[in-house]
């Protein structure tokens, strides 16, 4: 699967796994000076690998007809901020964004919230596709690897689209957690020490690197 296969099928399972409704959301992956990224307002079930739009990092169109996602100044400002992301998933996940509208960060419910930072904070609200949101969100997720868009989203970035992606359906799987776990009483958090530990023991999660190439 080549690079833009691979974000139309992330598309597909963003609008699946209602991360996503209608055109909302976006994506994006860095390959050195080259960034494909979705086009604005096109419905994902109708989108073809050969209509993603690349753009080079000041946002000039290098590839393809449609016009890049409305977020382009936040994907750019994303990759110009952090050399660790080489992709971008952006959801307007339910559970995600009612959790923006009532916490500065999101509540450590659950040891998994470590795979994208501890905090996980929440970026001030701006108009979307604004260079303001792009600076709220970047700041944002300093030191982290995900943020919630204040009454808007979610934003996660990774080195690569599958873990990306990864992080944006572990962060709504948490906020729903936490929301339900809240509409039946005062759930219990977990302390910033418990976190700090998940977040060194986690980098080792799974198979070793040899067993699973
Ligand atoms: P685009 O269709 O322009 O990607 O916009 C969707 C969105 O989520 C804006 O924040
Ligand atoms: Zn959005």
């Amino acid at each position: 699967m080549d690079t833009s296969e691979h974000i139309v099928a992330v598309c597909l399972r963003m609008l699946e796994e209602r991360l996503v409704i209608g055109t909302s959301g976006n994506v994006s992956v860095r390959e050195g000076d080259r960034i494909h990224i979705t086009p604005t307002g096109v419905d994902y079930r109708s989108l073809r690998p050969g209509d993603i739009p690349v753009v080079d990092p000041q946002g000039v169109q290098l590839a393809g007809k449609l016009a890049p996602t409305s977020e382009l100044p936040l994907h750019l400002a994303v990759y110009a901020a952090r050399p660790d992301a080489s992709a971008i998933v952006h959801t307007h996940a339910l559970h995600a964004t009612a959790v923006s509208t009532l916490c500065e960060t999101v509540p450590a419910i659950h040891y998994m919230l470590a795979t994208s930072g501890n905090p996980v904070r929440v970026a001030e609200y701006a108009t979307y596709g604004t260079d303001e949101l792009a600076r709220n969100a970047v700041r944002a997720l300093e030191g982290a690897s995900s943020a919630l868009l204040r009454n808007h989203g979610t934003l996660s970035l990774a080195g690569d689209l599958e873990s990306a992606y990864g992080k944006a359906s572990t962060l709504e799987w948490c906020a729903q957690l936490w929301l339900t776990a809240k509409a039946a009483g005062e759930p219990n958090l977990l302390e910033d020490k418990e976190m700090t530990a998940v977040a060194e023991k986690i980098r080792g999660y799974g198979q070793p690197k040899e067993a699973s190439q």
